[in-house]
């Protein structure tokens, strides 16, 4: 950065939310503001008791139980990056190689699913054509992708984008379970340039989605081999995701942060900032999921609120749950399942968790994960935890086999915490950032805008506060 006169010396700045894209925006602040010499005056606003938002880990009797996030993605390079900023990259741990499968619940049993099938289409044919989870007419239709004319469009639903390449049975049995899973999404509103664009790519670059997949796959074995990758795709801590916000807030130290505090109205007051109107701060950045933000910043700007605002989210649970090993009858011989809509089953997913990790669970004992919940199944996650709780428990008879009562059962909530992207979601974020840089010294970040990923949350948190360190001190890229 290039300093100009513009500085402002010693300012005062609030983050509002101590979730991981509060926490790595004060943090990216603080490494600024040493490495530029430049003090900053850093405040992390926080509504609840404790850090880390929806990211939560329990240690009981052995177990280490995750009740929200359990992985990051190591392809997306700004979590990882963090990490070893932080220095924890040794308690880093990938997943367990021997059991990367994940199955399919489909007409009452689980099928694995085929080897090399990515999200929504296949990379090779043979194990296509062995598996039992399509019919022989929803192979060929799938198949059809290679010859189908390429019709590539600005945006598209996922559910319109897979029908069209690759028919119904992919969309019904893998895409919609799959990538709707990771959103907890309606398929027929997710929107694919704001989610997936490398699928809508493909169909432009190669006019066939399992054409580009192969040779994606090919040049990305290769990169991999050549590069000596040291990273498993998906990785966690030893003790849990709980390590990344704890490691953050000790770095940033306890004195910035404030618990049980918070914000209802940011205003703007003489050049600066007043939160709830007490408070002045030079700069702020708001880290909320995107609802909260429109509220907080209703008094500033009302249709920047009101996009904020329109941004959806579902609402989903987490059940976690430990058996005897014994228990299980299911060999467990992969990271876990999914169970596509059309089952109408409650349970959306389920992780193998403590086959996914080691470490998860005490010898002799199994950890799963359930996910109950998401766009689709909106009511299931509003219901008592011991309807939940006999629901899960049913199916998880039905589809592992399971009779005996878990050892431990736990069961946490995150109400209107997945944004749902759906079609005309880039437009939206577009005029949002145009509002928020019509404001001086305030900067948004979070999951609804342009990634709902713990990377993606970190790299948004991380923008902002670039952006509005360069700007309180006349600084420029
Ligand atoms: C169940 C679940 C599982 C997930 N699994 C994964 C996964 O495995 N891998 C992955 O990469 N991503 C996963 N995600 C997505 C990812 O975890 C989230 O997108 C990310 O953690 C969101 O972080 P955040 O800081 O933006 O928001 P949050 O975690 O929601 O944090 C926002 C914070 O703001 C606080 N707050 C709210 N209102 C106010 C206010 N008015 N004043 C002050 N503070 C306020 C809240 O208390 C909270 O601490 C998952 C998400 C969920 C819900």
């Amino acid at each position: 950065m290039a300093s100009t006169d513009r500085r402002k010396s010693n300012p005062r700045v609030a983050v509002i939310g101590a979730g991981i894209t509060g926490l790595a925006a004060a943090h990216r602040l603080f490494e600024l503001s040493r490495d530029h010499g430049e003090p900053v005056d850093i405040q992390v606003l926080e509504a609840s008791d404790r850090i880390g938002g929806v990211i939560k880990t329990e240690q009981r009797s052995d177990f280490v139980i995750d009740h929200g996030p359990d992985s990051f993605l190591s392809e997306k390079p700004a979590a990882l990056a963090l990490c070893e900023r932080l220095g924890i990259t040794s308690r880093l741990v990938g997943t367990q190689e021997q059991f990367r499968r994940t199955y399919v619940a489909f007409n009452g049993r689980l099928h694995p699913l085929p080897n090399g099938f990515s999200l929504m289409a296949p990379t090779h044919l043979w194990p296509l054509a062995a598996t039992k989870l399509f019919s022989p007419l929803g192979k060929l239709r799938m198949a059809l992708d290679l010859v189908l004319p390429s019709r590539p469009r600005k945006d598209e639903s996922l559910e319109s984008f897979v029908k069209r390449r690759l028919g119904r049975q992919a969309l019904e049995r893998v895409a919609q379970p799959l990538v709707g899973g990771i959103y907890t999404a309606d398929p027929s509103t997710l929107s694919l340039a704001a989610t997936m664009p490398r699928f809508m790519e493909m169909e432009r670059n190669y006019g066939s989605v399992i054409r580009a997949l192969r040779a994606q796959a090919r040049n990305s074995t290769a990169t991999r081999e050549a590069s000596g990758a040291r990273w498993s795709l998906f990785l966690s801590f030893g003790d849990g995701m709980q390590s990344l916000v704890d490691a953050l807030g000790d770095r940033l130290g306890r004195q910035r942060i404030q618990l049980e505090h918070a914000i209802e109205s940011i205003l703007p007051k003489g050049g600066s900032w007043e939160i709830d109107k007490t408070d002045r701060y030079d700069g702020v950045i708001v880290a909320l999921p995107a609802q909260r933000s429109g509220k907080v910043l209703r008094g500033v700007d009302s249709a920047l609120a009101s996009d904020l605002e329109s941004i959806r989210y579902a609402s989903s649970a987490v059940v976690n749950l430990a058996y005897p090993r014994e228990a299980i009858p299911n060999p467990l011989d992969g990271f876990g399942f999914v169970v596509p809509h059309v089952e109408k089953r409650n349970i959306i997913a389920c992780s193998y968790s403590s086959m996914k990790y080691a470490g998860r669970a005490p010898a002799g004992f199994a950890l799963l994960r359930v996910f109950v919940g998401g766009a689709l199944r909106a009511e299931v996650a509003e219901l008592s935890d011991d309807k939940i709780s006999a629901a899960v428990r049913k199916e998880l008879r039905e589809l592992l086999g399971i009779r005996q009562e878990p050892s431990i059962t736990t069961i946490q909530r995150y109400p209107a915490s997945m944004p749902q992207y759906e079609l005309g979601h880039l437009e939206r974020v577009q005029r949002i950032e145009n509002r928020i840089d019509s404001h001086k010294h305030l900067e948004i970040a979070g999951n609804g805008f342009r990634g709902v990923g713990i990377p993606d949350c970190i790299a948004s948190g991380e923008r902002a506060a670039t952006a509005l360190f360069g700007d309180l001190f006349g600084m420029i890229e």
